[in-house]
C-alpha cells in the first residue's frame, strides 16, 4: 500500500470517524501519543529521561482555524515551558512547535508576533524551541520567519526535508547561519513538481545531506529510524572524527526504542520526540502512511464483520 494512498484515505472524514471513535485503535494510538494532557506527557518524558535520553515535547495540533485557536495553542506552549522549569529533567526537554498552530493560516504577522513571544518566554526558562516543517506550501513562509527571527532569537532551529528537490540548498543556508536543523525524510503528500516521489532518491539526499550537516553544521539533529542509514552515518562521523557530542540523533515516541536505547549506550546523545494532545489524528496518519503495516490493520478491522 503506497504511503499516499494511505494519506489520501486517512484523510477522509468517514475515516477519521472511525478511527478516532473506536476503542479498537486505542492501543496504536497510545502507541504513537504520550497522552491527552500535558501531565501525562511529561510523565513519560521524565521516564525517557530517566533512561538517559533527551526529549522534544509537542503539543499536537495544526493550521488553527481562528486567532483565538492559535492564542489558546501559544498559551499551551508557554504552560508547557514553565512546567518544563519545574521538572528534575529540566536540561534535557525541550519544545517542538508549528508555525499553522501559531496561526499561519490567520496571516503571517499574527503568526509571527506568537512565535516570537513563546521564544521569549522560551528564553526566560533558558529553553530552546524546534519548528516543525510542514506541508511543501509552508516551506518558504517558515524558512523565511525563522531566518527573520534568527536576528533576535538564537534559541530557535530548523526542520528539513529531504524529499523536497529545494533542501539541499537549505541545508546549505542553515549551514551558513549556523541555525541548529533537524533533518527528516519528509511526512507529508507532495508532488513531483516539488519531492522526489521516489524513496531511494530521497534516502540518497538524506545520506548527502545528514554528512554536510554533521561536518560543518551547529548540533544538527539526525532524525530517522532507518538503521542502513544510521550505520552508514555512524561509519561517516567515525571516519571523520566528529565527536558526538556536536550532534543528536532523534526519533519518535513508540518508534525503534530498541534503536534509541542501543545508540545511547554507544554514548550518543538521543532526543525522542513526544506528542500529546487530543488533536492526534493528522500526527497519527502519517505514522500510519510511513508504515503500511499499521495501516493494513487498521484497514482489516474496518471490514471485519
Ligand atoms: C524526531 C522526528 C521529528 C520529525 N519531524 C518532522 C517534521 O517536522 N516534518 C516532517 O515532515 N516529518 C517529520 N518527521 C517524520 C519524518 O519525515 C519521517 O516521515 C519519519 O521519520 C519516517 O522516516 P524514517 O527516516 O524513519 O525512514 P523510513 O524509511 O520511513 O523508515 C525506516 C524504518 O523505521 C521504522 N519506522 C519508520 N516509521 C515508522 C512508523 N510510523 N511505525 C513503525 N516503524 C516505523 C521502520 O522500521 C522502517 O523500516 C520527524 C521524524 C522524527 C524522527
Amino acid at each position: 500500500m503506497p504511503s499516499s494512498f494511505i494519506l489520501k484515505t486517512a484523510a477522509l472524514p468517514p475515516v477519521e470517524r472511525l478511527v478516532r471513535r473506536s476503542f479498537l485503535f486505542r492501543p496504536l494510538v497510545r502507541r504513537f501519543i504520550a497522552g491527552d494532557t500535558l501531565e501525562e506527557a511529561l510523565g513519560h518524558s521524565e521516564s525517557l529521561c530517566d533512561r538517559n535520553l533527551q526529549v522534544s515535547l509537542d503539543y499536537l495540533g495544526e493550521n488553527t482555524q481562528s486567532e483565538a485557536e492559535a492564542l489558546a495553542a501559544k498559551s499551551t506552549y508557554s504552560q508547557m515551558l514553565d512546567r518544563i522549569a519545574e521538572s528534575r529533567h529540566r536540561e534535557k526537554i525541550n519544545i517542538s512547535i508549528k508555525l499553522t498552530q501559531c496561526g499561519l493560516d490567520q496571516g503571517e504577522a499574527f503568526a509571527e508576533s506568537n512565535f516570537r513571544e513563546v521564544l521569549r518566554r522560551a528564553q526566560e526558562k533558558d529553553n530552546f524551541v524546534r519548528v516543525d516543517m510542514e506541508g511543501s506550501e509552508y516551506t518558504a513562509r517558515t524558512i523565511e520567519m525563522l531566518t527573520r527571527v534568527w536576528a533576535d532569537h538564537k534559541n530557535t532551529g530548523t526542520v528539513l526535508q529531504s524529499y523536497l528537490y529545494r533542501t539541499t540548498e537549505d541545508v546549505d543556508q542553515m549551514i551558513e547561519l549556523g541555525m541548529r536543523t533537524r533533518l527528516v525524510k519528509g511526512a507529508y503528500l507532495e508532488p513531483s513538481s516539488v519531492a522526489f516521489p521516489e524513496k531511494s532518491k530521497v534516502d540518497e539526499a538524506y545520506v548527502e545531506q545528514a554528512k554536510r550537516l554533521l561536518a560543518r553544521g551547529h548540533y544538527p539533529a539526525i532524525a530517522t529510524h532507518d538503521e542502513a542509514i544510521i550505520r552508514e552515518l555512524k561509519q561517516f562521523v567515525a571516519d571523520e572524527k566528529i565527536d558526538p557530542s556536536r550532534f543528536e540523533w532523534q526519533m519518535l515516541y513508540g518508534i525503534r526504542r530498541d534503536l534509541q536505547d542501543g545508540l545511547r549506550a554507544e554514548g550518543f546523545n538521543v532526543r525522542v520526540y513526544v506528542p500529546f494532545g487530543d488533536a492526534w489524528y493528522p500526527y497519527f496518519s502519517r505514522r500510519l502512511a510511513e508504515r503500511p503495516a499499521n495501516a493494513f490493520f487498521i484497514l482489516k478491522s474496518l471490514f471485519r464483520k
